[in-house]
């Protein structure tokens, strides 16, 4: 399927020269498994050899290419001292210096009475000139093999410069030339080179700002990525667009809503309001709804979803919710239950709990029709589970879920319209890079009466007077949630810290002090989760694992440890999880000192607003899209080349010349489509070429 052109850049890196087994596992776990991941991975710096003084005018401490005779060899005396060999020019004498050399290697590099170049760290010691190891040593004959300006790449353990150096210039050595997927006026009007010519010139930095992300190269490669990126987004879009739809809800005279509007004990917020009628529009229109709902957690999604699913089932037919756990499942229901009852609505719950007659029974129902609208997690999506008419779908922290596991629920209905919801908040830009331009409802107001949480940046060493403070509120009856940092690269550490976190606080408060981690089984964690749902422990030790959305509203005060650490929005998204009562809230972010500027003023951003999406485009700006910690959980594509903080613009380009794409040659049959279905092999994006070619 693979264009033939690109079977070289989708070698294994293994296969490289150079690389055997071993290098080759490092190398691959460095940049990834083909030739085309290496030539991603581009330099970090340079070395600039070009600096050429005498000897005695080497300063100290740089990188210098000196012309040398070699004098004299000093074999090492013993295994701990270094082997020598004194070298000089007309101006003076330079020691190099060898540790675990192997002498016979040594006077073949240097013979005495040879004049080499050498280049590399000059160093002094007691006024004398040395430098160990030399980076590079070469003959006049063979000083072309020194290159001027050497790029530096990002290195990991065991591997070496010159190892990564070598890799990276034979997987360059492979590029070949790819037709040109670019509008040519759109490439002239940047000034871009070829494809191969910038890849080329990226890893060839002259001087520093060449390695700057906003140079014209770089910019290239970028947009090819994000176009790339985009146009995958908009195939896949097209496709569900020519699916047919229906048209629910538009016959319906809106009673059944109505019924459970006047249920809700309050009324609903402006955007609640607006997005309830953007979503109503969808699902009324004939084409298939794929709509995101996003706003923070509590900011009232279900209470939207629930009054959408009302359109279905006036018009007969059926609905169903998707949630990640089991507990978000029961909330939902506890949410929407009395909605339900109040307009009628046969409302039922699905979980991997239940089993045998009772869910033969649920089943029956569902198949039947008996049952309008079904809340569950990962146990509706089982073979066995079938519905009458199912026309709308819910899914709840879509991200948690496989686009798999999402068509395999809405492929239990005809034409169903889909409504993901998400309560993080992702910067606009993001979104684009995750949904393309899929229809967003936003909820940006909170409900009335959400009293602000009060937030405040505390240094660790002052942990007594938290424990005073947390105490004060336990023994006034309040709940406490106590977050500990859970880094990937160091699961086990962490979970240990918050066991040492959670005994250290169980010999303080005795039994009412809960644990819930990532290492837990699910019936643990599950077990834990409740007993601090139902208020059977009242401070709860936990990592990251805690569920997004889980309503506590007893609880007033939400612990961070190492709020340094964390993502913004998901330090936004923890604090979110207080203040859903009645009583005053607060959020201590506990930070270790010394603190970075950077990290001051992102947890200023966090005392200073409760603006879920002004925190993300705020973390974006401060810290990249690479760096923002969570981003894996919230399902937005890594990128190689592009930098959303500094090629953000051009997704906005990118996103409108994938449009014009579809628009002109959907299927990507002339020219430009050869070229651009090249490009989507490039970027691994073999499923959009082949949903362009079915039409
Ligand atoms: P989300 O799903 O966005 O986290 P929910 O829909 O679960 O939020 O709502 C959180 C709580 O706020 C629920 O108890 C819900 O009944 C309540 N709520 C929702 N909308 C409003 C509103 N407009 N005014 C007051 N309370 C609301
Ligand atoms: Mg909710």
């Amino acid at each position: 399927m693979r264009p033939e052109i690109l079977n070289p850049l989708f070698a294994e890196v293994t296969a490289l020269p150079g690389l055997g087994p071993r290098l080759g596992k490092l190398v691959e776990k460095l940049a990834g498994p083909h030739v085309v991941d290496l030539c991603w991975h581009l330099p970090s710096g340079l070395i600039d050899r070009r600096f050429a003084p005498k000897v005695a005018e080497a300063p100290e401490g740089g990188i210098a290419t000196l012309t040398v005779r070699v004098d004299k060899h000093f074999p090492s005396p013993n295994r701990r001292l270094p082997y020598r060999v004194l070298c000089s020019d007309e101006t003076g004498a330079i020691t190099l210096v060898f540790f675990h050399a192997r002498p016979d290697y040594l006077e073949k590099l240097l013979p005495v009475g040879a004049v080499r170049i050498i280049s590399g760290k000059v160093e002094r010691f007691r006024g004398e000139a040395q430098m160990s190891h030399p980076d590079h040593v070469a003959t006049l004959e063979n000083k072309d093999s020194l290159a001027a300006v050497e790029p530096v790449y990002p290195l990991s353990a065991g591997l070496t410069p010159k190892v990564v150096a070598k890799a990276v210039r034979a997987a360059l050595d492979r590029l070949p030339n790819l037709p040109e997927w670019h509008d040519p006026a759109w490439k002239k009007k940047n000034g871009w080179m070829s494809w191969k010519d910038s890849l080329l010139a990226a890893h060839a930095p002259e001087r520093a700002m060449d390695l700057n992300l906003d140079t014209q190269v770089r910019t290239r490669l970028a947009y090819d990525e994000l176009l790339a990126n985009q146009l995958a987004l908009a195939i896949s879009r097209a496709h569900m667009r020519r699916q047919r739809g229906r048209s629910t809800g538009a016959q319906g005279n809106g009673a059944l809503r109505r019924k459970v509007l006047a249920a809700l004990p309050f009324k609903l917020t402006k955007s609640q309001e607006a997005s309830l009628s953007e979503i109503t529009a969808d699902m009324a229109a004939p084409s298939r709804m794929l709509r995101l709902l996003q706003g923070d957690v509590g900011s009232g999604k279900t209470v939207v979803a629930f009054l959408a699913m009302t359109a279905a089932v006036e018009a007969g037919a059926q609905a169903a919710l998707l949630a990640p756990t089991e507990i978000l499942a029961r909330q939902h229901f506890a949410t929407i239950e009395p909605l339900a009852k109040a307009a009628g609505i046969q409302l039922r719950l699905l979980t991997g709990r239940d089993k045998g007659l009772p869910r033969a029974k649920l089943l029956e129902d569902l198949a039947e029709g008996r049952v309008d609208v079904v809340i569950g997690t990962h146990a509706l999506i089982q073979d066995d589970v079938a519905f009458k008419d199912l026309a709308f779908v819910v899914v709840d922290e879509q991200h948690r879920f496989g686009v798999d596991q999402r068509l395999a629920l809405t492929s239990k209905g005809k034409a169903t319209d889909v409504l993901v919801m998400s309560a993080t908040p992702i910067p606009r830009t993001l979104t684009l890079t995750a949904y393309g331009d899929l229809d967003v409802s936003r909820l940006t107001e909170k409900p009335a009466g959400r009293k602000p949480v009060d937030t405040r940046v505390v240094a660790l060493d002052r942990m007594d007077e938290v424990i005073v403070g947390v105490r004060r509120a336990l023994d006034a009856g309040e709940q406490v949630f106590w977050v500990c940092p859970l880094v990937e690269e160091s699961e086990l550490s962490d979970m240990a810290a918050a066991e040492d976190r959670h005994k250290a606080l169980s010999e303080i408060f005795g039994e009412r002090v809960g644990l819930v981690h990532g290492r837990m089984k699910a019936a643990e964690k599950d077990a834990a989760m409740s007993a601090f749902v139902e208020g059977r422990t009242q401070l709860l030790v936990a990592t990251t694992v805690i569920e997004v959305g889980v309503d506590v509203p007893a609880a007033t005060i939400m612990v961070i440890e190492h709020a340094e650490r964390f993502g913004l929005a998901q330090l936004h998204q923890l604090r979110g999880r207080v203040g859903r009562g009645d009583k005053a809230a607060s959020c201590l972010l506990l930070y270790a000192k010394p603190l970075t500027q950077t990290a001051k003023a992102r947890l200023k951003i966090l005392r200073e607003t409760d603006d879920g999406f002004v925190i993300a485009e705020e973390d974006l700006r401060l810290r990249g899209a690479g760096e923002l910690l969570g981003t894996k959980q919230s399902g937005l594509p890594r990128f190689r080349l592009a930098d959303l903080a500094v090629h953000g613009e051009l997704l906005a380009a990118a996103r409108d010349d994938a449009a014009l794409i579809m628009a002109l040659d959907p299927q990507l049959q002339g020219p430009r489509g050869e070229a651009l279905r090249v490009l989507l092999y490039l970027f691994e994006r073999d499923a959009a070429v082949l949903t362009a070619r079915s039409g």
